[in-house]
């Protein structure tokens, strides 16, 4: 155990995650976050009436969560209010179709009756999904991929000598459409690139163990909004003894001329620690915290492709659809060219696929009554200083117009509430390079392994979490780098 605090950089979950972990092993632990809030791009905004989840809202892999918590004795579901969605998400098709997903066994019965496929072809994808799931999660979810201990033991030697059987070689798309001939079956299933901001075309088949970690552990709910994530941690950071400087921006870390970490700086003042973990975004992390923007890793993220953005409009609707759920996914014509506008042509897409979540569904008292609040998403390309206003304006219209369509309203009526985040913006706001949402791309074979370690080799006491650095982005991976990291610094800590 360390006698200085432990600093941490960065109140987003896996900063967050972190400190809960790290306070759980009994060390003291300073968090400092920039914002006024803690929670980074999992945080909650009101516009006129209505509440909104300002990022995340599908909630997967719940386990993280109860996990962390069990790490200092307590249930997760005493902090969080979690429920299971049932149905979890509204699917909609250009040609009218329209279904709802579920846990596998309710769902498989509306596949077969909704689209061209047979109970065999859906049980086949299913056990082909899990079975990349029961590989792979250990290995490259729950453990460092930087440290050796991770590669001797008998799991992961038997995982390596099945290696093929992750599907690495092949696309998700390509890996789709050779178990399905029916077209909506592959969007939908090739939608789960996006989960990590990822594209179907490019991205390889591993990552369709999303649709394993989606429709056979589950997909979940907050009742009081995912933003009771934030406040369930955060409820816990403060019982452990945790200290939070909210609106108080760390301006550098600090480093003696052997690379020892010595602290931070913030208001032009530097707080001594031997140890600083950061939740910050690797590039920003290098190039202004450390500046060090010629370290070879920060060099090297900033050859990688960015993983998508988002275009969100926070809209509050004075009128209720009972056709919508909670999550609502309003499909585009045309996938490939979808996804190609985003990440090779780096513009928003014409026809974009639209997806709704609306919390009052669950949670009433985040709309008034008779009114929804709709977090309307579009994947958008990361930001790199193309000026969107235009493309942003027309996105608008074109998402009104085809909501309107579909479900035969003039939904202009309806928007007495709105707001909007962008990819510049998600930048700004949580400086998160290019406003990507989930750090790097994985839309190569070796992405899981150019994501930064979570213990520096550069910095001693040095240590990473969050979504840019291993195992990567989205809620459940985010806060499981703050439980490794932290792991790896009570393994070999000062
Ligand atoms: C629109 C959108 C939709 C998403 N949808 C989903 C979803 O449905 N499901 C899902 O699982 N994930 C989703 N994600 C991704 C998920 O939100 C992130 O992966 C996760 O929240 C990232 O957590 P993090 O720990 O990396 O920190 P971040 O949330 O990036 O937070 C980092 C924190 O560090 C602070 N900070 C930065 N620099 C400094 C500094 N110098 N000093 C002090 N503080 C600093 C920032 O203010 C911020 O609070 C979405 C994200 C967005 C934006």
């Amino acid at each position: 155990m360390s006698k200085d605090p432990i600093i941490i950089v960065g109140g987003g979950l896996g900063g967050l995650s972190a400190a809960i972990s790290l306070l759980s092993q009994g060390e003291k632990v300073l968090l400092y976050e920039k914002h006024e809030n803690l929670g980074g791009k999992a945080n909650t905004k009101v516009i006129g009436e209505y509440r909104f989840d300002t990022g995340p809202s599908l909630l997967t892999l719940v386990k993280v969560f109860e996990d962390l918590f069990t790490l200092c004795g307590k249930n997760v579901y005493d902090y969080i209010p979690i429920v299971p969605l049932s149905p979890i998400t509204h699917y909609w098709f250009s040609d009218g179709t329209h279904f709802t997903s579920d846990t596998i066994e309710k769902f498989t019965p509306t596949l077969t009756s909704h689209l061209e496929v047979t109970q065999k072809e859906v049980d086949s994808y299913i056990s082909y999904s899990k079975k990349i799931w029961d590989l792979t999660h250990e290995i490259f979810l729950m453990k460092s991929l930087h440290s050796s201990s991770t590669y001797f033991n008998k799991k992961t030697f038997l995982s390596f000598m099945q290696l093929l059987k992750i599907d690495p070689l092949r696309s998700m798309h390509k890996a789709n459409s050779s178990y399905f001939r029916d077209n909506k079956m592959v969007q939908l299933l090739d939608r789960y690139a996006t989960y990590n901001g990822s594209d179907p075309y490019q991205a390889p088949a591993t990552l369709n163990n999303i649709v394993y970690a989606e429709h056979g552990l589950g997909g979940y709910g907050v009742k009081n909004g995912i933003y009771g994530i934030v406040e369930g941690m955060a409820k816990l950071f403060y019982e452990l003894g945790g200290v939070a400087y909210t609106q108080t921006k760390v301006e550098r870390i600090t480093y003696d001329n052997k690379r020892n970490i010595t602290g931070i700086v913030v208001n032009g003042q530097e707080v001594k620690s031997k140890t600083v973990f950061s939740d910050v975004d690797t590039l920003t992390l290098y190039e202004t915290l450390l500046q060090d923007e010629k370290a070879p890793i920060a060099k090297r993220y900033r050859s990688l492709p960015s993983s998508s953005s988002a275009l969100v409009f926070y809209f509050g609707v004075h009128k209720e659809f009972k056709e919508l759920g909670i999550h609502n996914i309003f499909f585009s014509d045309d996938y490939k060219k979808e996804f190609t506008e985003i990440h090779t042509l780096h513009k928003i897409p014409e026809d974009p696929t639209i997806y709704i979540n609306i919390t009052s569904k669950i949670t009433p008292t985040d709309a008034p009554v008779g009114g929804e609040n709709w977090f309307v998403l579009v994947n958008a390309p990361p930001y790199t200083g193309d000026n969107f206003e235009i493309e942003i304006e027309r996105t608008r219209l074109t998402v009104i117009k085809k909501l309107s369509n579909i479900l035969k309203v003039d939904l202009n009526k309806y928007i007495e509430s709105d707001g909007i985040l962008t990819p510049k913006m998600i930048e700004e706001e949580t400086n998160s390079y290019q406003g990507a949402l989930y750090g790097i791309s994985s839309n190569t074979l070796m992405a899981a392994f150019l994501r930064h370690r979570n213990q520096s080799k550069r910095y001693k006491g040095l240590y990473h979490c969050g979504g840019s650095v291993h195992p990567g982005g989205g809620m459940p991976l985010a806060t499981l780098s703050g439980m490794i990291s932290s792991e790896l610094y009570k393994k070999r800590g000062f």
